[in-house]
């Protein structure tokens, strides 16, 4: 059985010499455990061991976790890819979404979020290498969709999010990571609220974090390798 709890203890240590070595030690990282293809037991281990926030990439496999989980308090965070007839099911049962990234599913979250709940807290998700297999808006067109986004009445602009691709030199990660910090500070000057940069994973959340991540998605170095 994955010890869940060992794995949390080595992540965090390696969260915080990473932000150690960055002259960052007074910041805060939030661990998004990203339970995907997870039983919803997992969940509850990573919840007893101080995890409160966890990401899900597919609609249709988080509802039913989601729904035998509503006794613990967790956030949930969707990281995937948003087709439309999906937008309703997240609109009313996630708290984040990492992965806007065009704004027919903005106004469609924006419409179906309820409104009796705290605006959903939205990052636009940035394609940055421009592959055209993942999802994600175009750096140059990112001010124009945090535009959009601030301007709906049930969505609260947080941040960016970027996955890279996955066999970059280290350097170029180094590079594509502060690309995505600089446009966060780009947006935090033209007075948009922007606290939160979704960026590593378990395979490099060290390097993101030296780039200024604040928010990492991690999957098997929590949870070991996803059943298939
Ligand atoms: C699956 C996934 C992760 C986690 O990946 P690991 O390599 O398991 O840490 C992070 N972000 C997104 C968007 C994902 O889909």
């Amino acid at each position: 059985m994955i010890d869940i709890t060992d794995h949390l203890a080595q992540i965090r240590a390696r969260v915080t010499q990473a932000l150690s070595k960055s002259g960052r030690s007074h910041d805060d990282v939030t661990i998004v455990a990203v339970s995907k293809q997870q039983p919803a037991d997992a969940i509850r281990r990573a919840f007893a061991n101080g995890i409160t926030d966890f990401g899900e990439s597919y609609v249709d496999e988080a509802l039913p976790k989601l729904r035998s989980l509503t006794d613990i308090a967790a956030q949930w965070h969707f990281i995937g890819r948003i087709q439309s007839n999906k937008t309703r099911a997240i609109a009313e049962n996630f708290q984040w979404v990492h992965s806007v990234d065009r704004e027919r599913i903005a106004r469609r979250l924006d419409a179906q979020r309820p409104h009796h709940a705290s605006p959903l807290n939205v990052l636009i998700q940035v394609n940055l290498a421009g592959e055209s297999q993942k999802g994600g808006v175009e750096l140059a067109a990112a001010p124009e969709l945090a535009r959009v986004v601030e301007s709906l009445q049930h969505l609260q602009l947080r941040g960016l999010m970027t996955i890279p691709p996955a066999d970059l030199a280290p350097h170029t990660l180094l590079e594509t990571y502060s690309t995505l910090r600089e446009l966060g500070a780009d947006l935090r000057r033209g007075g948009h609220r922007c606290d939160v940069l979704s960026m590593g994973m378990s395979r490099d959340f060290e390097t993101a974090i030296a780039a200024g991540s604040n928010c990492v998605r991690i999957g098997t170095a929590v949870f070991g390798p996803r059943p298939q």
